[in-house]
């Protein structure tokens, strides 16, 4: 098939048949037999049917995390808002929209062993979103918004109790004070780990492809150099592999 059409006909991307071959050429691989959730991009809150409120994310760092994952063998659950990146191979995708439905999504992919949440999720949501569209009339002034606090995701499912994953590791982007918020959103969502980035429009992370950031653990932090978000992806999944032993 060429040309713009899609369908089983189509020669796989190369990626996807990377990730077959080694699927089955590495058998033994670390995270054999572990699930692994992973929540990528942002989330979509509706104002009504035309509109919504979002965050900026690409979905690229926790698309890297779950294709990285499924490299070392883990089976791999993807809870993706809205991106345009595409599924990566291998994995189990659930597309979303809303933070709601990202927070149903993950408690119906549970138990995992480890879950990253890497989705730029919004913090809140149209208290009433309308059915039909929100018209500009002239003369009349525009409509304000009354906005309600979202579910905290990452929070919700690192709360202590049997379904707990063993390993829950939350993504910190922020554009002051980096790592004062992000060791106390450690302790504050009951993380184990926080990987911490700097997002200011200065140093052309978001949206692009390379990161720079600090792991932060109960033992202390880690800075890591700035390289490709693959290569974040690569690194943080044999740190996961090395923790569950
Ligand atoms: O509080 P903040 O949004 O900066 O926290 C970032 C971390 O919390 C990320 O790991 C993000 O995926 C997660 N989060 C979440 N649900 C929310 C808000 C953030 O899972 N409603």
């Amino acid at each position: 098939m060429a040309c713009n059409e899609y369908g089983p006909g189509r020669l796989s991307e190369p990626p996807a048949i990377l990730a077959a071959i080694e699927a089955l050429l590495l058998p033994k691989r670390p995270l054999s037999g572990r699930h692994v959730l992973v929540t990528s991009g942002p989330t979509h809150e509706p104002i009504d049917p035309v509109r919504y409120i979002a965050n900026r994310s690409s979905g690229r760092q926790g698309h890297s995390i779950a294709a990285a994952l499924a490299a070392l063998g883990a089976r791999v659950t993807l809870v993706s808002g809205p991106v345009s990146v595409p599924d990566p191979a291998g994995v189990a995708v659930i597309h979303v929209e809303s933070a709601q439905q990202m927070l149903d999504a993950c408690q119906s992919a549970l138990p995992a062993d480890v879950a990253i949440f890497a989705a730029a999720v919004a913090d809140w949501r149209v208290a009433s979103a309308s059915a039909g569209k929100i018209k500009k009339v002239a003369g009349v002034a525009p409509p304000s918004l009354e906005l309600v606090l979202n579910p905290d995701i990452l929070a919700t499912i690192a709360e202590a109790g049997a379904r707990r994953p063993r390993l829950v590791i939350g993504f910190a982007a922020e554009t002051d004070d980096l790592m004062t918020n992000a060791q106390a959103k450690r302790r504050r969502k009951n993380a184990d780990w926080i990987v911490a980035n700097d997002v200011s429009p200065a140093s052309g992370i978001m949206g692009g492809d390379e990161n720079a950031v600090h792991l932060i653990t109960a033992d202390g932090v880690e800075d890591w150099p700035r390289m490709p978000k693959q290569e974040v992806a690569r690194r943080l999944a044999e740190r996961v592999a090395a923790a569950l032993g």
